[in-house]
């Protein structure tokens, strides 16, 4: 109708006169209108529909307003909005357990905060306290967050204009689609990344050095699984040199990958674990650390030298206990290894076989990324006018896709269903078809 043609033109007057968007160049934005979402499906005040295969950024798990969140935090809303960090809150307390109760053994303390930046930020405040050491180490391909330590252990470009933070320093991690070691295999891709990683810690100081900040699976950076035992290897290498290992799982966590955390389908162990997006799925924002207990009890006796307003905010704390009970009670992250190992990877890998513009499918659960290349043989990155184009033909079919370079992340909410996967296959399908007649 004529009106809500209205609300959607209002609301882009509004955006564009008003608000100041992140990571852009503001005259040339055109942002899209969303008003309104259920499950997988968004759409626009005028009814115009998108299927979300970007969950946002990666962080919508549970599907757009899932009844029993909005729920949770009608109800907490409804009985205390807000109250200070100081106090002792029972939602704040039941979040906290059933965090705990979902880490491994060893872990009984969470410290939250408003988003993952500032949960990375306080890890390595934590592990720099715990070991007395300044030097964070962290990959080039990696993203950790906008805050002062956060953004600056994030490997890609966006350090670069943000270099306030001190001690930190960049490796390479395996990715053997694009090795910097010359591997033939993942053996080798792994042995030969682990060889670096050691050389960076000995070459910086060993006792310089206070952690090791790594994403379980990079996600932004292109979703690089790891090779087996290569987060293991990570693990001998903190123990052998006394360094803190802290995994963000900030965008691989809860259920991302179609386990409670990515970590739990390897062999290592964390110190600290950084986690928020899918805890809640962002109806409120919100973050944290789960702090193993050896590092928790230092500050039985020592002042913690952190904290912030909405430490444990209630409304985030209710919004965690509903969307943590509805996944289990839902089944929703075995349903989101079931999705991907049944439906998405098999759609994407026959994909793979019609179109050469696809050099590489990886992922797993709902976590998955599209590499694409202009030429399978030398892999060079399809370039960006290519990517704009297929960015536009997947959005004017009805689809939200996540794009991030030369890739195209296929990253829909965990509670994605076949049929949507089917359909988005065939939306992928025909933009591919049309980059290929165009090319
Ligand atoms: N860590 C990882 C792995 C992320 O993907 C992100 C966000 O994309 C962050 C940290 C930062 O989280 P936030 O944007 O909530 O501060």
């Amino acid at each position: 109708t004529d009106e809500t043609t209205d609300l959607d033109a209002r609301t882009k007057d509004l955006d564009r006169a008003h608000v100041f968007h992140s990571w852009s160049a503001q005259a040339a934005l055109d942002p899209m209108v969303i008003a309104g979402g259920s499950g997988t499906t968004v759409w626009d005040h005028a009814g115009t529909r998108y299927l979300d295969f970007s969950s946002q950024l990666v962080n919508v798990n549970i599907g757009h307003q899932h009844p029993a969140v909005v729920r949770a935090i009608q109800e907490q809303a409804a009985t205390l909005a807000t109250i200070g960090p100081a106090t002792a809150n029972l939602a704040r307390g039941e979040a906290a357990r059933r965090i705990v109760e979902r880490a491994p053994d060893g872990f009984e303390k969470v410290f939250f905060t408003n988003g993952g930046a500032d949960a990375n930020e306080n890890a390595i405040r934590l592990a720099r306290l715990h070991t007395g050491r300044d030097t964070v180490l962290s990959t080039y391909r990696s993203y950790h967050g906008n805050t002062g330590a956060a953004i600056v252990s994030t490997g890609d470009w966006r350090r670069i204009p943000n270099r306030y933070a001190r001690g930190h320093v960049h490796f390479f991690g395996p990715y053997l689609y694009r090795t910097e070691f010359w591997a033939a295999s993942p053996e080798e891709e792994c042995e030969r990344a682990l060889r670096h990683l050691e050389r960076v810690i000995q070459a910086e100081g060993p006792t310089t050095v206070a952690a090791i900040l790594l994403e379980t699976i990079p996600g932004t950076a292109g979703v690089l699984v790891p090779p087996p035992g290569y987060l293991a290897g990570v693990r001998a290498l903190a123990d052998r040199y006394g360094i803190v290992l802290i995994l963000d799982e900030v965008m691989a966590g809860f259920g991302r990958t179609g386990r409670w955390f990515a970590f739990d389908g390897y062999d290592v162990m964390p110190d600290l674990i950084t986690f928020a997006k899918g805890v809640n799925s962002g109806y409120v924002p919100v973050g944290g650390v789960i702090i193993s207990d050896p590092i928790a009890a230092q500050f039985d006796e020592e002042v913690f030298p952190g904290g912030l307003t909405y430490s444990g905010h209630p409304l985030a704390a209710a919004s965690i206990i509903g969307a943590l009970d509805a996944m289990a009670d839902e089944g929703i992250v075995d349903h989101a290894a079931r999705v991907g190992s049944e439906s998405i990877g098999p759609a994407l890998h026959a994909l793979a076989e019609r179109h050469d513009v696809i050099g590489e499918v990886r992922g797993e659960g709902v976590f998955w990324a599209l590499e694409l290349v202009a030429d399978r043989a030398t892999r060079e990155p399809l370039p960006a006018a290519a990517m704009g184009s297929l960015k536009s033909g997947l959005v004017a079919r009805g689809l939200l896709p996540f794009v991030s370079e030369n890739r195209i992340h296929v990253v829909p909410p965990c509670v994605v269903t076949t049929a949507e996967v089917d359909q988005a296959a065939a939306i992928y399908d025909e933009a591919f078809t049309d980059l290929a007649r165009a090319r």
